[in-house]
């Protein structure tokens, strides 16, 4: 396991991780689907068992001590019914509310922004 590189958060030469765009949780049926990742230059695709992940961009401590914590709270509250009530709901569309005294905010806003950097990077 040696894929040494230049970590795009800490700018330091580490081995580098499989880093995960979009934290591999949120992948809805992440256990049964296959996802198919398309290479936009060449049109070329393979099947990720376990969704689209970069080897280039992260080192493990940046991901798993400082990203992960954003992660973390975004699994605690966006993928636990006991704080994600539907509100309203229809045949065609439900509306879900959170309360602003359930969850960190700073955390919660930094994971969203992580997941958009990851995309970028
Ligand atoms: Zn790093």
């Amino acid at each position: 396991m040696g894929n040494k590189g230049k970590c795009k958060f800490c700018g330091e030469e580490k081995n580098l991780i499989k880093a995960h765009i979009i934290p591999r949780n949120f992948y809805v049926g992440r256990r049964t689907e296959k996802y198919r990742s398309v290479d936009t230059q060449t049109g070329k695709w393979t099947h990720c068992q376990s969704g689209i992940y970069d080897k280039s961009i992260l080192c493990s401590n940046c991901d798993g001590k400082i990203l992960k914590l954003f992660d973390d709270e975004a699994y605690r509250v966006l993928l636990n019914s006991e704080y994600v009530h539907p509100i309203q709901e229809n045949l065609s569309s439900k509306l879900f509310e959170f309360r602003a005294n359930q969850f960190n905010y700073k955390l919660l806003r930094k994971f969203f922004i992580s997941v958009l950097w990851r995309a970028s990077v």
